[in-house]
């Protein structure tokens, strides 16, 4: 055998191995995942050379493939790959020095970062991760080149490396590691490892023979080769679901940034069984390798519901969890990915069952993008689907389509909360609509008026509560019962003066109908959605934000016809009558909280109106 050349390593090497060696503590697992992303690359050029017309290649035929093998007495872990191979002059270039800035930027980050381990392969000196775990490596490797040496190169990762011939080796690159402790050693800890990281690497990938990445990485495929099938056992791998997804969509782009994704939409929204936080479940890979679980800042929050994988090949060399957050590349991709996904659920969303089953689970999560998001809210009020006066039992509209209904002369979007389509459509702030034949949409959550009014306005329509609408009504024909002016004008003087602070307002009415009277939210610091919030939240009108309501009177109805003689004949009594309609009108627009404290004056009444003895 000949003899065995001694080199050291490059200054900027040896103070990286140094760092690598002493002060990187954490996830030393990672060296797995550079060295199967060398194997593969090797491969993957090996490959490239095939398709190359006239290159000869040494064992032509030989499969590419990485294999991985432990060994827990002799403390070694293997990795062996049958792809391009390095020559003697390559392994002194590629695994002695480092041509590029690479090992200096990586110096300056893993400073900052107190040793981030995970960016290793990041910055072009991944091989180097392996003194992580190792006190020696030795690298047999055979070139591609028919007429090669075989070498074996040899290193402690203190000073230097030593390189010697070697004959009989097989195309490809074989890498032994002599672990520190056993913890690399164990086939179980390893396979861990690869399937965090590797599991979609482009090549089959064995330990200890036997097969480890048995999903394919779809992203990467042409969507014509991929069945229903492939894309739910993909789906129910990465998102670990036992269901099958509800929407899928799969897409690349190539400007402004190169990315493949396959995106699912699950069934079931888990927030809504256990109340707690979903965390967004789409990965990050770059080139089939994971570069981080459940990225944070891929989407915005309220898409968290959505699982798969997001590749791109523009990932900058220092992407990691920690600096993710502020890269304006990682904003960039957001912003695509975002409209994208926008997009694709106005898709899905004409299929009408089908979405109601969407909007059902996570259609929550879409009124808090409306609610926080402002560069989107608009597109994703699009997708928002509510009850209104012109649907049936658990149909929905969207706020384009109630556009579309709306006739001449009707130009908000009127909004109506109340617990129930019942309660809605008894509402007295519902009865101009009716009698106009306008639609006004129902909102049985609290939540759902607050995101509305966030809203504002939609495709140029304002939105506005039904409490609040400018609607006035034809009077009826058959005025017979109804008030005069000037009565109207004493019954509105001598119920200003019964309720005194109680109201800030009292006035004849335009849109009532069927009711006597209502109250009307006076504008103030806090409106009637706002304090439904913070009930909820269980916070209480401390601060008295709370503005007194505006009384109307309804002058065609009979009650008020016979108030205005009452208070003439007998005023004590008419008061009573008057405090009733009041906490009524109170009660029905829920601004009486506990319709029981009603109840005390209304005994009183009906005491008056029952005969005295019996
Ligand atoms: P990077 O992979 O980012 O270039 P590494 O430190 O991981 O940085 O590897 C340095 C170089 O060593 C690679 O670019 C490649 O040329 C060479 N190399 C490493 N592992 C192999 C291998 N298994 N087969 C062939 N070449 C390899
Ligand atoms: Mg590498």
């Amino acid at each position: 055998m000949s003899k065995t050349e001694k080199h050291e390593f490059q200054a900027e090497i040896a103070q990286l191995l140094e760092i690598v060696i002493h002060s990187l503590y954490t996830e030393k697992e990672i060296f797995v995942r550079e060295l199967i992303s060398n194997a593969a690359d090797a491969n993957e050029k090996l490959q490239f050379l095939q398709q190359t017309a006239g290159t000869d290649i040494f064992e032509a035929d030989r499969a590419l493939s990485i294999q991985i093998s432990t060994d827990d007495t002799a403390k070694t872990i293997t990795v062996v790959d049958t792809g391009i191979g390095m020559t003697q002059s390559e392994l002194v270039e590629n695994l002695g020095t480092i041509a590029h800035s690479g090992s200096k930027a990586f110096l300056e980050q893993i400073k900052q970062s107190k040793g981030d381990a995970r960016l290793i392969g990041q910055f072009g000196v991944g091989f180097y991760a392996a003194f992580m775990v190792a006190d020696s490596v030795t690298v047999y490797t055979r070139s591609y080149q028919s007429d090669a040496q075989g070498y074996v190169w040899t290193s402690d990762g203190k000073t230097g490396y030593e390189i010697a011939p070697a004959d009989d080796l097989e195309r490809g690159t074989k890498i032994v590691l002599h672990l520190r402790d056993t913890e690399f050693a164990s086939a179980y800890r390893i396979e861990e490892v690869i399937k965090k990281y590797s599991n979609f690497v482009s090549f089959p990938i064995e330990l200890n023979g036997k097969p480890v990445n048995t999903i394919q990485p779809l992203w990467t495929k042409n969507r014509s080769e991929i069945s229903d099938e492939d894309y739910t056992e993909f789906y129910k791998y990465i998102g670990h679901d036992v269901d099958s997804p509800l929407y899928r969509l799969h897409f690349n782009a190539d400007a402004p940034l190169s990315i493949k994704a396959i995106l699912f939409v699950p069934e079931r929204n888990t927030e809504l069984l256990t109340m707690n936080r979903q965390e967004g479940e789409v990965h990050l890979y770059c080139k089939r390798v994971l570069i981080t679980a459940k990225a944070k800042g891929l989407f915005p929050e309220w898409l968290r519901f959505l699982k798969g994988v997001v590749d791109s090949e523009d990932l900058p060399l220092n992407i990691s969890r920690e600096t993710m957050q502020d890269s304006a590349l990682l904003r960039k991709i957001n912003e695509v990915l975002t409209k994208r996904v926008l997009k694709w659920l106005e898709e899905e969303s004409k299929d009408t069952d089908k979405y109601a089953k969407f909007f059902a689970q996570h259609g929550h999560c879409l009124k808090e993008g409306v609610a926080t998001d402002w560069s989107h809210k608009e597109a994703i009020a699009k997708l928002l689907r509510f009850k209104s006066s012109h649907t049936e039992g658990e149909a929905t509209t969207s706020l384009s389509d109630y556009i579309s209904r709306m006739p001449e002369g009707h130009k908000d979007i009127y909004f109506l909360h109340a617990p129930d389509r019942e309660a809605a459509e008894a509402s007295p702030d519902f009865e101009a609509f009716r009698a106009k034949g306008w639609e006004v949409i129902f909102l049985e959550d609290p939540r759902d008026e607050f995101v509305l009014e966030h809203l504002h306005s939609f495709e140029g329509k304002t939105l506005v509560p039904a409490a609040k609408a400018e609607i006035t009504i034809d009077r009826p024909e058959d005025r017979t019962r109804s008030l005069s002016d000037a009565q109207v004008e004493g019954l509105v003087g001598f119920l200003k003066e019964t309720f005194g602070e109680r109201v800030s307002e009292v006035r004849a009415s335009q849109r009532l109908v069927g009711s006597p009277a209502s109250v009307r939210e006076a504008d103030g610091a806090m409106n009637a959605s706002m304090r439904r919030m913070m009930k909820m939240m269980g916070k209480d009108d401390s601060l008295g934000l709370t503005p007194k309501p505006e009384f109307e009177l309804n002058p065609d109805h009979g009650i008020m016809a016979g108030l205005e003689a009452l208070r003439h004949s007998d005023e004590a009594l008419a008061k009573q009558v008057a405090g009733q309609l009041l906490d009524n009108a109170m009660v029905s627009a829920g601004m009486i909280e506990d319709p029981r404290v009603v109840f005390g004056r209304l005994n009183l009444l009906l005491e008056k109106l029952l005969p005295a003895k019996p």
